[in-house]
């Protein structure tokens, strides 16, 4: 059911199940191409469920998996689908000098648009990690051509967050002409709770984001930024084993229900992707 005229934005952070961050301190880089790769079939599943919605989202596409599964990039762009950067090696912005999210950034950038014959015009940092500590970040994405990072989550995390920043999208007085795009809050008496996607997604009852999204919509007339990842509907990926209990919460909490739940997401809003609800032009 169509509840809502406004137009959100969905967004697809294309990684493995093995290149979150929250495994950074148990899964070395170097190991990466030694484990089991899922990220082009979880795609791949997300393309078709898309499809059968009529729906079109802007896919954040890690550099690394970009070389490593080309073809993956070729039918996002044949369906219709924003591509978009999500970096090269999945590093946060925050544990990066300014040259090396420059060249990490550039190197992502250049690939993905060979392959995709496409020029791309967003980014968005490894786990939100563009802050407070390091806004010149956004300077070097103007610098690269991109128009618009969604990169900062205005809200309080330990893993990553700028509360302060403002909820809806906003030019940077650093850059030229970059956009920052927030991933989507809801205020709830006083406080900004995420309601965007990703781990709270799955950890709050389907209707909490039901109400937020439509919140939002409703009383701050705004289209929301909602975003998950593929590893996210594939409750069967291998299980990393020994790690704390909180980062095994956030990672496998009700992943067998994502994909019931992203359903019904598709079915009650209207999505399009971030170049058609953000950027005029
Ligand atoms: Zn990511």
């Amino acid at each position: 059911m169509i509840d809502d005229p406004m137009i959100n934005a969905l967004t697809v952070d294309v990684e493995d199940y093995f290149q979150v961050s929250a495994f950074e301190r148990y899964i070395s880089r170097a190991d990466w191409d030694k484990l089991p790769c899922r990220v082009e079939n979880n795609t791949d599943r997300i393309l078709t469920l898309l499809d059968n919605y009529n729906v079109k989202a802007t896919f954040f596409m890690l550099g690394w998996v970009a070389k490593r599964h080309p073809h993956l990039i070729n039918r996002i762009v044949e369906g219709g689908h924003e591509l978009a950067c999500h970096g090269y090696s999945h590093v946060r912005a925050t544990l990066q000098t300014q040259q090396q999210f420059r060249n990490d950034v550039s190197r992502a950038k250049n690939l993905i648009e060979d392959i995709g014959c496409v020029k791309l015009r967003g980014y968005r940092a490894a786990s939100y990690s563009i802050g407070s500590t390091n806004l010149w970040a956004h300077e070097v994405l103007d610098e690269l051509g991109f128009d618009y990072s969604s990169s900062i989550y205005p809200i309080k995390h330990d893993i990553y967050g700028m509360p302060e920043a403002p909820r809806f999208s906003f030019k940077p007085k650093n850059t030229l002409h970059l956009l920052e795009i927030p991933i989507t809050t809801v205020i709830i008496g006083r406080r900004r709770y995420p309601c965007g996607g990703g781990g709270f997604f799955r950890l709050f009852p389907y209707c909490f984001s039901h109400w937020a999204i439509n919140k939002v919509n409703k009383v701050d007339k705004q289209a929301c930024v909602f975003y998950f990842h593929p590893w996210e509907i594939d409750p069967c990926q291998p299980k990393q084993m020994d790690i704390d209990f909180k980062t095994r919460v956030r990672h496998y909490l009700n992943l067998s229900c994502m994909e019931a739940r992203l359903v019904r997401l598709l079915g009650d809003f209207r999505w399009d992707t971030m170049e058609a609800i953000f950027l005029s032009d």
